[in-house]
């Protein structure tokens, strides 16, 4: 499980998060939403230590991601992260852009990381896209690469950054409905999403960050259905 316990991060003197506590529970779907600058991004990085903290604590499985003996690559290894984009190498293809990890960091064997590749590309619905170059592919389907290349390294978390906020509208769908697909097979995940609907259908609790802080947290029946705060309730007016 994921545990942030009174987690303070600045850049400066900017204080971005201030004093978060969460934590994910094995097989839970924790969506992450509010207003830009919110600090919501900055969280996720500091999950798997792209970014050091000032105060608090962050344990993945019990380890503490910030303490100096902590192997930050090895604990990476267990959290897949899916950004707005992800800049595919364009001189590979699709295979070998899913392939790539597997082969460097974890050292598998070229037709053991294939293997992987062709089964993550498959479940996400690009199996027919092994042999073509990114540059072909859609905006959509170039997520579906992006998480099948997270998924390629087998981990126990996923984290997502917006991961269809930069898609035409019609694109989102197919990409929401893999993340779906993730959380219907227990997939542990963090998703930082504007996509209110889908937060509500597919997320066990929904965390609605304001100015740094969870403002309020509960499940989306509460927190998107009937939200006990006027902040939040403002906010889901704002982006509906
Ligand atoms: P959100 O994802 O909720 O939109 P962010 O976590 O990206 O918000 O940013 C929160 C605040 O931190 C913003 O004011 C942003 O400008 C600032 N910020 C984010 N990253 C950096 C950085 N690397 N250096 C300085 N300030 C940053
Ligand atoms: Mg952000």
């Amino acid at each position: 499980m994921i545990e942030i316990d009174n987690v303070h991060k600045s850049f400066g003197a900017l204080d971005v998060v201030k004093g978060v506590s969460l934590t994910v529970n094995k097989g839970e779907v924790v969506s992450i939403i509010g207003g830009s600058g919110s600090g919501k991004s900055t969280l996720l990085m500091c999950i798997n230590g792209l970014e050091p903290i000032q105060g608090g604590q962050i344990r993945v499985d019990g380890t503490e991601v910030h303490a100096p003996r902590t192997d930050l690559n090895k604990l990476r290894q267990k959290i897949g992260i899916v950004f707005q984009q992800w800049n595919a190498f364009p001189h590979l293809t699709v295979l070998e852009n899913v392939m790539l990890a597997p082969r460097k960091v974890l050292g598998k064997r070229r037709e053991e990381a294939e293997e992987v590749a062709v089964r993550q590309l498959t479940h996400v619905g690009l199996g027919d896209k092994l042999k073509v170059f990114p540059n072909k592919l859609s905006g959509g389907q170039q997520q579906r690469m992006a998480i099948a290349r997270a998924l390629a390294m087998s981990p126990d978390y996923m984290l997502f950054d917006e991961a269809t906020s930069a898609l035409d509208p019609q694109l989102v769908g197919e990409v929401l409905d893999t993340m779906r697909m993730l959380a219907a097979e227990g997939m542990t995940m963090v998703l930082v999403t504007h996509e209110i609907r889908f937060a509500r259908d597919v997320s066990d609790r929904v965390a609605f960050f304001r100015n740094g802080r969870i403002h309020e947290i509960g499940p989306p029946e509460q927190v998107i259905g009937a939200p006990q705060l006027p902040e939040t309730a403002d906010f889901l007016k704002s982006v509906n």
